[in-house]
């Protein structure tokens, strides 16, 4: 084990209770990868009560020092972004290129709720002369974050960048695949002053590590981004824990593009929304609603664009062997339920990609919304594109999702962009772009997609709870 990544807790790297690890796998070549240490719950124990102890210290430090360190935790991952984003590249075979947008994504984070750390104030209310109450914005306590594999870095910043601001303490699980920069970020925050306890990090896989901080009785609120099934298992163990949730879920998301629209910049669109990572992204634009009397134009277009991205370089491995085989059973869904492959629809036979966890980008036509491979989130580079005849009828179809999480409209009638971005179920809807991305907007799902909101000042409101306090006055 020696040499294996190690849990971040009360402020120092620390081995396992039991001492076990877990060998990855370079998805880029099939090659070895990091050895990282899988936690039990005792590790979580351990993780838990620093976090605890140092929660009082935390919650009332002055707002201002707080906010000093968490804009210094953003200053040093800009700094060390070229390490942070090879060892993201190193985990998960994405170009560099995009492992280092992520990485300033995740500085993003820290530095805009660093500048918030005074805002979960309280309010004074007028009830009588004799009453004066107030509320209170407090933190909850030690906040669980569990997060993927698609954007490591990224994905723990923008849960524990607010939460910490917020004036809790952290217990972090990353994937057990990607968890280099999780540790990186704890170290970073440490190195940046803040005290032992008020970060932590415990690697391991869902079911040991994930589980015991859902049922650690110290643990106030958890924070989950990945897959709808582990989704409900975590919220049926908070039921009877009572416990507060963000869950960020999958998604199948939805873009709609009428025949008056930019076409050539909304294909371009159409084909960045679904292979950005590789498709491994939960608001990806995956089924693609194309006004009929321009389906077919549209979609030469968009099979053309999707054929130039190469698998290897624009367009990088799944991260994961188990995703590689998930994207490719729904190669045979899609061929089973008599979708057309217009193109992609299998894995790359250059010699160059043997190995590692390529696969074709991939355009179905021939679809109708009611099959598997329009319904399930496939996670992975594979677009649907279906006809529509009227704004209505493309509504209906974008809603008739078990999903809500993002969408997309492309338009130039600027009445109907707005109409049909309201009328879709979504936490998020882009016109005449996909996915504009920024910290400053609340992000989050409807449906199965999750509830709750990352991002944004509504992110912080899910890390703090209201408490109102009432005090009786003499004398007036
Ligand atoms: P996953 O649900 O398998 O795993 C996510 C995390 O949960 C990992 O850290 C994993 O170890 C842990 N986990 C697994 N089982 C657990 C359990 N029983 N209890 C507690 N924790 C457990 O998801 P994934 O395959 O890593 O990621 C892909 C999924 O994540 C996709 O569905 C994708 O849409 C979703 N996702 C959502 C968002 C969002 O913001 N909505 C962002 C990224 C990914």
């Amino acid at each position: 084990m020696t040499g294996a990544l190690l849990h971040w807790i009360d402020g120092a790297a620390v081995p396992s209770a039991d001492g076990t690890t877990r060998v990855g796998t370079d998805p880029a070549t099939g090659g070895r990868g990091a050895e990282v240490t899988l936690g039990t719950a005792a590790d979580v124990d351990r993780a838990a009560r620093a976090a605890r102890a140092a929660a009082h210290g935390w919650r009332h430090l002055a707002s201002a020092e707080r906010g000093r360190l968490l804009a210094a935790i953003g200053r040093r991952l800009l700094a060390e972004t070229d390490t942070l984003a090879a060892a993201e590249s190193a985990d998960t075979g994405k170009p560099l290129a995009l492992s280092r947008a992520e990485i300033q994504g995740a500085a993003e984070y820290f530095e805009f709720y660093a500048a918030l750390v005074n805002l979960p104030a309280g309010d004074v209310l007028d009830i009588r002369p004799d009453l004066h109450v107030y509320t209170l914005r407090e933190p909850l306590g030690v906040v669980g974050v569990i997060t993927p594999w698609n954007l490591p870095l990224n994905q723990a910043a923008r849960a524990c960048a607010p939460a910490l601001a917020a004036g809790n303490t952290v217990v972090a699980k990353p994937a057990e695949s990607t968890s280099r920069t999780t540790v990186a970020l704890a170290r970073i925050a440490g190195e940046a002053g803040l005290p032992p306890g008020v970060f932590n990090v415990v690697l391991g896989r869902g079911p040991e590590v994930g589980t015991a901080i859902v049922r650690h009785p110290l643990v106030r609120k958890v924070a989950f981004t990945g897959s709808v099934p582990v989704g409900q298992e975590i919220g049926r163990i908070a039921a009877d824990r009572v416990l507060p949730l963000t869950l960020e879920l999958g998604g199948k998301s939805a873009n709609i593009v009428f025949a008056d629209a930019d076409l050539e910049f909304a294909a371009t669109e159409a084909v960045r929304a679904f292979t950005t990572n590789a498709g491994q992204v939960c608001s990806s634009g995956t089924r693609l609603f194309v006004e009929r009397t321009i389906h077919k134009e549209f979609t030469a277009a968009v099979v053309a664009a999707t054929r130039r991205l190469r698998p290897g370089q624009e367009v990088g491995p799944m991260i994961t062997r188990g995703q590689w085989e998930t994207v490719q059973q729904y190669f045979k869904i899609a061929e089973q339920e008599g979708a057309t492959a217009e193109t992609g629809g299998r894995v790359p036979d250059e010699p160059g990609l043997a190995g590692g966890f390529f696969v074709e980008p991939t355009v179905y036509s021939g679809v109708t919304n009611d099959m598997r491979i329009a319904r399930e989130e496939v996670f992975g580079p594979v677009l649907v594109v279906i006809p529509f005849d009227t704004e209505d009828e493309a509504v209906a179809l974008a809603n008739d999702s078990e999903f809500g999480l993002a969408g997309g409209v492309f338009t130039a009638d600027i009445s109907r962009a707005v109409r049909v971005a309201e009328a879709l179920e979504a936490g998020q809807v882009y016109i005449n772009s996909w996915s504009t991305q920024s910290v400053q907007m609340p992000f989050g799902g409807h449906k199965n997609s999750g509830y709750g909101r990352e991002k944004g000042i509504e992110a912080l409101h899910h890390y703090t709870h209201v408490k109102s306090i009432s005090i009786r006055l003499t004398g007036r």
